[in-house]
């Protein structure tokens, strides 16, 4: 959820606000009340990379069952 790290000018309270797109409300201080708060420019979550690569461990190596097959001398 967009939660946004403001700063109370007056009193200098630093509190956390969910603020929804589009509805930019009167931030107040719940410490003293003033309207007078600056945003925090800071990234709470992380750029998380999406499609992470694959997995390149394997060998190229199909494998095959076909390998001993019949004629087996056997000595007599
Ligand atoms: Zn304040």
């Amino acid at each position: 959820m967009p939660i946004f790290e403001f700063s109370c000018k007056a009193c200098g309270h630093v509190f956390e606000k969910l603020q929804l797109a589009g509805r930019e409300d009167e931030i107040k201080c719940p410490k003293c009340g003033h309207t007078d708060v600056e945003k925090k420019i800071s990234a709470p979550f992380l750029p998380s990379s999406v499609g992470r690569p694959a997995d390149s461990a394997s060998t190229g190596a199909p494998k095959s069952d076909s390998g001993s097959s019949g004629g087996c001398n056997s000595g007599g």
